[in-house]
């Protein structure tokens, strides 16, 4: 059975869209630590990051390069921040999440924004990708 995010990448599954190219897809995260906390994943669906090939796990950092150089840009931050974890959904993904301080990368801490906030702020993001 396909994965939520496969879902998401066939336009199964709404999403606040942020970028895409040709292996790659960034999204954010539903239930965000900070607002624009992306997703960025590989359209192939690998559960494990590390199990992805050199040439596949190399764009997909590429990718999230470009997708943190547009959300720093796009909003009031400190840094964007990286992590991985994987522990809920068995399809590789990197969250990037705009911090101000260390506190703010806090997993057990989720805010609630309204969907044209959620809207907006993709589209922040989307125009500022290079
Ligand atoms: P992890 O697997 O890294 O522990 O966490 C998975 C992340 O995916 C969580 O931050 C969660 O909020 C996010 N997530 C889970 N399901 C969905 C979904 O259907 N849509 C979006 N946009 N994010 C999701």
């Amino acid at each position: 059975m396909a994965s939520i995010f496969s879902k998401i990448v066939a336009g199964e599954i709404p999403c606040y869209k942020v970028a895409e190219d040709e292996k790659n897809f960034a999204f954010l995260d539903i239930n965000p630590m900070t607002p624009g906390h992306t997703l960025v994943i590989p359209k192939k669906e690998v559960d494990y990051l590390f199990d992805l090939s050199d040439e596949d796990y190399t764009s997909l950092q590429l990718f999230a390069k470009r997708v943190a150089l547009a959300q720093k840009a796009a909003l009031p931050c400190a840094r964007i921040a990286e992590a991985v974890l994987g522990m809920e959904v068995p399809h590789a993904h990197i969250h990037l999440v705009p911090i101000q301080t260390e506190a703010d990368l806090n997993f057990r801490n989720h805010i609630s924004l309204p969907a044209d906030e959620m809207a907006s702020i993709a589209a922040r993001i989307a125009a500022e990708m290079k």
